[in-house]
């Protein structure tokens, strides 16, 4: 058997899989919400992926925020529970990338400075 669960709030014994207490109408959380914290890495792949889209033309900064966005956006795809934000992180920082890649080719070419 599995150790009985108790409501926090009013104390009567629940039934293992019991998501609200039938005494009181409590709201439980299950500790089985473990994508919770990693699903993290996808919004952060995300910001990163959006900021390094934003920021096109400060070359190094955009560069370091874009490699960065993929590789977090990799992590998330591996221990998010929710793939969505971190393959939208990935793709774009891959979309910063050919970005900085075609601006700086641009700037090789027709050189501004
Ligand atoms: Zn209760």
């Amino acid at each position: 058997m599995i150790g009985n669960r108790y409501c926090p709030k009013c104390g009567k014994e629940l039934n293992p899989s019991a998501e609200i207490c039938n005494s009181c109408k409590t709201k439980l959380f299950q500790s089985s919400h473990s994508g919770q914290v990693s699903i993290k890495y996808g919004i952060v792949a995300l910001i990163l992926g959006i900021v390094g889209i934003i920021i096109v033309s400060t070359f190094l900064l955009q560069l370091i925020v874009v490699v960065v966005a993929t590789m977090i956006g990799g992590i998330g795809l591996s221990r998010d529970s929710d793939k969505t934000l971190a393959t939208i992180g990935i793709l774009l920082g891959i979309g910063g990338l050919i970005s900085f890649v075609v601006t700086t080719g641009f700037l090789g070419l027709y050189p501004v400075m």
